[in-house]
């Protein structure tokens, strides 16, 4: 039987190994929304498939969700500029105290 006369190195097993890559999908673009959309499947943009709407799509609840979120992060940034300005103007009254003395 004809058998290897020896086992490949570590080193050339990384180098083959060196060259494979994470490829795009193949894409294909839906013909209601333009969006590119992978080939025989629903379009996860629209919902639709075959000129039919299959899937509901919710867009604007994420957006609502999103907006939300926003506001969450605005007023915690407010609250916290309220504390610091609290905190400076306790230092404030303390080195005024201090002067006193
Ligand atoms: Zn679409």
């Amino acid at each position: 039987m004809a058998n290897p006369k020896r086992r490949h190195s570590k080193s050339r097993r990384d180098k083959r190994r060196a060259n494979w890559k994470i490829s795009l999908p193949d894409l294909s673009f839906c013909p209601q929304c333009k969006e590119p959309k992978l080939p025989h499947h629903v379009c996860l943009h629209c919902g639709f498939y075959n000129g039919k709407e299959v899937i509901k799509i919710k867009e604007k609840k994420e957006k609502k969700e999103k907006g939300e979120k926003k506001q969450i992060k605005e007023k915690k940034q407010v609250k916290e500029k309220k504390q610091i300005k609290e905190k400076k103007e306790i230092k404030g009254k303390k080195e005024k105290k201090a002067d006193k003395k």
